[in-house]
Order: structure tokens, then C-alpha cells, then sequence
């Protein structure tokens, strides 16, 4: 197999088949990496071969590797076992011979154990650890946010709340997931790459309350931006009843994006995408003008 694509039921490993399949790559050299057959109805109708592994079982990785030449290895969404996992993948790739790993980790500045990005980027250094010591030629994408969740952070009642965040004037180099599934499509099937890691992030970099300043002028109402104390933020979320581990999520990153964390500066990804990446703001036009 020429590349197996692990996450393939996952949004990500969709869309980075798609855009393989949309450049031409002839579907028998794609194979897609699934734990749960009854999710693969779509890959399976897309004519990529199926290739069944979980991330807690070490032996279903070695037989699913064995013959792959590019691995793109998507991060575990489960972040509590996530570290374990990718010990387990990273393990499986040097036993099966794999040539290469494409390897999805997160934009950052500092490696500092007291960033507030800790929560994810522990195990992502990690993994790129662990990946450099196998010997097998990397790629390190290093994705920013999802613009696709800025909605997420936003939260439902945004246009009637206005922007509540602990992120200060830190700005977050937002980016469409589908575009980062196309980056991966190229890095896959084109040369240059080896043992580099890339910031991954949209070329314009933007505030909450560049956010908010949008929705204002999109929707002609004057929406407002808060940026409380991370410990009034996690109390405000605690009373709202919001769960806990959403909290840290949505608090941590914007508490990264207030300490320059999520502000790439030096973004590859317009080049790697052959095209600027959709802006933030022609997102957030589709998304909430009425
Ligand atoms: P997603 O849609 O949730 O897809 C995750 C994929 O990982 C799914 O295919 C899932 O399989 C697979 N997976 C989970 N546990 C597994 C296991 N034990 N064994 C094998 N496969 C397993 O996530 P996404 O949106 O494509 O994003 C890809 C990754 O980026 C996430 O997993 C996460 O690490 C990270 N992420 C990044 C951002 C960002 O803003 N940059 C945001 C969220 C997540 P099932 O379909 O069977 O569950």
C-alpha cells in the first residue's frame, strides 16, 4: 500500500482521501485505517481498500502497516488515552517497516511544560519524539485551530451574548480543516518533506475581538467582547453548567491564544496549500449572516 490514511472515519482522514482522490491518486494505492467497519460505508464506496487497526491494539497496527510505504498518522481523539496510543502506532510503524510518517501535531510557540496548551501538547511533543527516534523519515503538521469549531468557542448564543473568552489580544491562525486535509493530500504526493515540521495555520491571524468586530459588522448588531480571568472564566462556565472537561478545552486554548501560543507569524500553509486558505472572516459570513 503506497499510503494508509489511520482516522479515516474521522473528518481529517475524510478529507485527506478526498483530495488525494481529487489529484489523481489511483484509489488501489489508498488505504484507509478504520477500527469500526460500520463507520467505512462512504471510504467504502469511495473504492479505497479497508484496512481494519484500533490504536489500543498493537497487533492489529503491525498487520495494518505491514507493506504501507507513507503512514499519515492522525491523532487519537480520545485525549485521556491518547498518549498510550500513540506509543502503540508510533511502535507498530518501526515493526512493520513503514518508510515514512506524516504526523498531525499542534501550532505552538514555546514547548514549556506550564503552557497553557499543555492539556494536548504534552502528548503531541511526545509522539514527535517518539517518532523522531524510530529513524523513520517525518513530517510534523503542525495544525492550528479548526476554524470549522471557532462556532464551538463562540457558543450558541453568541449574537445575543456577545464573546466571552479568556484569550486577551492573542490572536489564533484559524484554518478550514478540509484545507489542512488538502495540505496532507500534497505532503503525501509530493517531495521535500523529509524530517520537517510545518506551522499550519490560516495566513490571517485573528483576535476574539477582531471575532466579535465581524459579527458586529455582519449582522449589524453590536456584539461585545469579554476576555475575563481564566478562574472567572472556568467559574462562569461552572455555573452555566458547562462540563468540565469542555471548560479546559475551550478555556486552555484561549488561554493560549492570550499568551501568542496559536499566533503562528510564519504560517507554511498558503504555500503548502498552493492558494491563501479561506479567511476567517468570509467563514464567519457564511456561518452567521442572516
Ligand atoms: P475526528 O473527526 O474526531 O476523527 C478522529 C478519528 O480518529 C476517527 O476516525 C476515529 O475513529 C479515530 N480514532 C479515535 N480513536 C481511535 C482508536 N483507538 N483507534 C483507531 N482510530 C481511532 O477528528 P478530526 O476532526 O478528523 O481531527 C483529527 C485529529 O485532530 C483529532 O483526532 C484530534 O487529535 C485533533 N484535533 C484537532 C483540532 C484542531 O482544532 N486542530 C480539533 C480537534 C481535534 P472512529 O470514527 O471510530 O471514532
Amino acid at each position: 500500500m503506497e499510503i494508509l490514511v489511520t482516522g479515516a472515519t474521522g473528518n481529517l482522514g475524510g478529507a485527506t482521501i478526498k483530495a488525494l482522490l481529487n489529484k489523481g491518486v489511483d484509489k488501489s494505492s489508498i488505504g484507509a485505517l478504520v477500527r469500526d467497519e460500520s463507520k467505512a460505508h462512504e471510504l467504502k464506496e469511495l473504492g479505497v481498500t479497508i484496512v481494519k487497526g484500533d490504536y489500543n491494539d498493537y497487533d492489529s497496527l503491525v498487520n495494518a502497516f505491514k507493506g504501507v510505504n507513507k503512514l499519515f498518522f492522525i491523532s487519537s481523539s480520545e485525549v485521556e488515552t491518547r498518549q498510550e496510543q500513540h506509543m502503540t502506532v508510533v511502535k507498530a510503524a518501526k515493526e512493520a517497516a513503514v518508510n515514512y510518517i506524516l504526523y498531525t501535531s499542534i501550532q505552538r510557540k514555546t514547548d514549556k511544560e506550564d503552557s497553557p496548551l499543555d492539556f494536548v501538547l504534552d502528548s503531541h511533543m511526545t509522539t514527535e519524539e517518539a517518532i523522531k527516534e524510530t529513524g523513520i523519515t517525518y513530517t510534523f503538521m503542525r495544525n492550528n485551530l479548526y476554524l470549522d469549531f471557532l462556532p464551538w468557542f463562540l457558543g450558541d448564543k453568541v449574537l445575543e451574548t456577545g464573546v466571552y473568552l479568556p484569550a486577551g489580544e492573542g490572536k489564533v491562525g484559524f484554518m478550514l480543516r478540509a484545507e489542512m486535509g488538502e495540505i496532507a493530500a500534497n505532503l503525501l504526493t509530493t517531495d521535500g518533506h523529509d524530517n520537517k515540521a510545518y506551522n499550519i495555520s490560516g495566513t490571517e491571524e485573528v483576535s476574539f475581538g477582531e471575532v466579535a468586530a465581524m459579527l458586529t459588522e455582519i449582522t449589524g448588531k453590536e456584539i461585545a467582547y469579554v476576555s475575563p480571568t481564566y478562574d472567572e472564566f472556568m467559574e462562569t462556565m461552572d455555573k452555566a453548567g458547562v462540563p468540565k472537561l469542555f471548560a479546559i478545552m475551550f478555556g486552555g486554548f484561549a488561554q493560549g491564544a492570550a499568551q501568542g501560543e496559536l499566533e503562528s507569524g510564519n504560517t507554511d500553509a498558503e504555500r503548502l496549500l498552493g492558494r491563501k486558505p479561506t479567511a476567517v472572516k468570509d467563514f464567519v459570513k457564511q456561518v452567521y449572516a442572516q
